[in-house]
């Protein structure tokens, strides 16, 4: 990789376990040429993991004195991972990720990487079992995702997926390792045709000559391996070469909750991005 960076970056001022100090020092013993910050933004029906509105003004005020002291080490730049219905301040942001954490329905917020026994209790209440009714929610969101948070980078665009490798509980209570086979079959049709028309509206349709005027990068986030969900990293290879095929961009991340996730499965994923022609 000719630049190695990370801009999915938590602290402890949301749910990281790492200070933002910690998290530049480790970036740069590395050998990180650059790390990006990106706190979440505030929701106000969870704070159970994002910042407080009141959190988030120290935290820019923080990483904006680190930004300086830093600089002739490493680029510091301080962003937000912008929760699709987060209620913060939109600007005054060096980059934000866009990223859909819950689905709404019925009024409530369902969170999709919270657990998977949280999914599929949501997935036999409010859609009567039927799993790609969630998923189609979930990437009409998506699809309007730059609209919602004017993101430069798109955050984990396959979440809903988190648990498809993991045991999850059956209504009878029983835990089931990978259950009766993925809770969702990515190769469903109606799965492929949901995260299809997300893609085409962020990127326009393949070979497209009207495309949105700002179209953001992916990140191929490797987050989710390193804390033992998923054997690959979001997004799916199927859907990379979607991307690909609308000439989209990725960027790797780390999505790093602490010191040791920082760079954790880069050279795997770059390996993975050339082999599918993307230019890092
Ligand atoms: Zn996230
Ligand atoms: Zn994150």
């Amino acid at each position: 990789m000719r630049v190695k960076t990370s801009f999915h970056t938590h602290t402890t001022y949301c749910d990281g376990v790492n200070t933002a100090r910690e998290m530049i020092e480790a970036a740069i013993e590395k050998g990180f040429d650059a790390i990006g910050f990106s706190g979440h933004s505030h929701t106000d029906f969870d704070e159970s993991y994002a910042m407080s509105l009141e959190d988030s003004r120290l935290y820019k005020r923080e990483i904006l004195e680190l930004k300086e002291e830093y600089k002739d080490k490493i680029k510091v730049f301080c962003g937000l991972e912008y929760d699709y219905f987060s209620d913060e301040w939109i600007t005054g942001w060096d980059f934000k990720i866009g990223s859909v954490h819950y689905v709404k329905k019925d009024g409530i917020y369902i969170p999709v990487d919270e657990a998977a026994d949280i999914l599929l209790d949501a997935v036999i209440e409010h859609y009567a079992g039927d799993v790609y009714a969630l998923c189609e929610d979930y990437y009409a969101q998506m699809g309007n995702i730059v609209k919602k948070t004017e993101c430069d980078i798109v955050g984990h665009f396959d979440l809903i997926t988190k648990f498809n490798e993991s045991c999850f509980t059956l209504p009878t209570g029983t835990i089931v390792p990978g259950g009766n086979g993925p809770m969702i079959d990515e190769k469903d049709p109606r799965y492929v045709a949901a995260y299809t028309a997300a893609l085409d509206k962020i990127l326009g349709e393949p070979g497209a000559k009207d495309r949105p005027e700002k179209r953001p990068l992916f990140e191929i986030n490797t987050g989710a391996i390193y804390r033992g969900y998923r054997t690959a990293p979001y997004p799916s290879e199927d859907i990379l070469r979607a991307i690909k095929a609308r000439g989209g961009r990725v960027i790797i991340t780390s999505d790093a909750h602490d010191t040791e996730a920082l760079g954790f499965w880069y050279e795997e994923a770059e390996e993975l991005a050339t082999r599918l022609g993307f230019k890092l």
